[in-house]
């Protein structure tokens, strides 16, 4: 690891301030500590959020609504009655527990792709500055990669939050070097380029204050579930996930979101499989039909063909698990 300078701004203005060429931010360190073992950084300055207190860390209501600080570990979130179950679910089978106690809610969002490839120097890596990604070379390692938008590169988006995130039309609040504004979920993705190893709109000046998300409540007849497949049962990354949220009324489905992750570079609503279920009631013919919808556009390499099927299988689940909260 190349030495480095620590700096711990205690607001979010002055991490802002301080970020920028040479500036790498962290957060809970998780990525950014392997990142920088990996030397695929070597920053000049590292901006730590540790100190940035309390309202950058905890979940409270906000009107109606909610409010996570972008420093809110997976664990503060998974323990949250505030939140909507498919966010509580997706964070508390994220990663370890020791993980999950240092993981926030920002770095998870804006995580480097754990692609092999990327991670490893002594391969080339479109996300690097290199010309190809070598994931789509002929046997080449593809059991992780993605099964849509695979070109000009295949890496599949690693975090376990952002489909439960989408599915409650999140809005980020970043503050940058002009001030602050927020972003909708939805647009907070870039796909992949050349030399950019990000896969947000954020600029390297920007930080992520703190993350609204809109009503999902009972009440109003939303249902909402989180479903992942894992090759293993812990310390590893979903081969496939799935968030739903569904706004039941009179016993159809009035309203749906479906959102997939770990299937593509960023992560990816299904507006196929939202059409699949919009005014129909959820059995399990719809649901099965939901799935088959979202692998409508796949384009899977050799290596993830596999997971189409395991979308199918995550959506139907996500779908039977949310209605089933009636
Ligand atoms: C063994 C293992 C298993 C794992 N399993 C899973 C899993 O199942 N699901 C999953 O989702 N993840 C998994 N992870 C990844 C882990 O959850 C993420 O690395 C972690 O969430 C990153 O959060 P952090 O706070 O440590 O971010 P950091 O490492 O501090 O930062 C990550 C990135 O986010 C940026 N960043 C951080 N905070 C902000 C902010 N407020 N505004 C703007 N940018 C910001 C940083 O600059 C950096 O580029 C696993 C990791 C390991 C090591």
């Amino acid at each position: 690891m190349k030495a480095f300078e620590l700096l711990r701004p205690t607001n979010v203005e002055a991490a802002a301030g301080v970020l920028g060429d040479g500036a790498l931010l962290k957060a809970g360190g998780v990525d950014v500590l392997d990142r920088l073992k990996e030397r695929v950084d070597e920053p000049d300055r590292v901006v730590s959020l540790v100190d940035l207190g309390a309202d950058h860390t905890s979940v409270a209501r906000d009107g109606d609504a909610i409010r996570i600080g972008a420093g809110a570990t997976l664990a503060t979130m998974a323990a949250s009655d505030l939140l909507p179950a498919s966010l509580r679910e997706a964070a508390e089978q994220a990663a370890s527990r020791q993980i999950r106690n240092l993981a926030t809610l920002g770095g998870n969002l804006c995580q480097h792709t754990r692609c092999g490839y990327y991670r490893l120097k002594s391969f080339p890596c479109l996300k690097r500055g290199d010309d190809t990604c070598p994931v789509l070379a002929d046997g080449a390692v593809q059991e992780t990669a993605g099964i849509f938008g695979n070109r000009p590169c295949a890496c599949a988006h690693p975090s376990s939050l952002a489909p439960a995130l989408g599915t409650a039309e999140a809005v980020l609040h970043v503050v940058g070097a002009d001030g602050s504004r927020e972003i909708a979920f939805a647009d907070l993705w870039a796909q992949p380029v050349k030399g950019r190893a990000s896969d947000t709109v954020l600029a390297p000046t920007d930080v992520i204050s703190h993350v609204v998300l809109a009503p999902r409540d009972a009440a109003a007849g939303w249902r909402v579930a989180h479903e992942e497949i894992r090759q293993k049962a812990a310390f590893d990354w979903p081969l496939v996930s799935c968030a739903v949220a569904l706004r039941a009324a009179q016993g159809k489905v009035a309203q749906a979101s479906v959102w997939l992750g770990a299937v593509a570079p960023t992560p990816v609503r299904s507006t196929a499989a939202e059409a699949a279920l919009t005014g129909k009631p959820l059995d399990e013919a719809v649901a099965a039909k939901a799935g088959e919808a979202a692998v409508g556009e796949a384009t899977p390499l050799d290596g993830t063909r596999y997971k189409v099927q395991l979308v199918k299988v995550a959506v139907r689940r996500a779908l039977e698990k949310a209605w089933g909260r009636a």
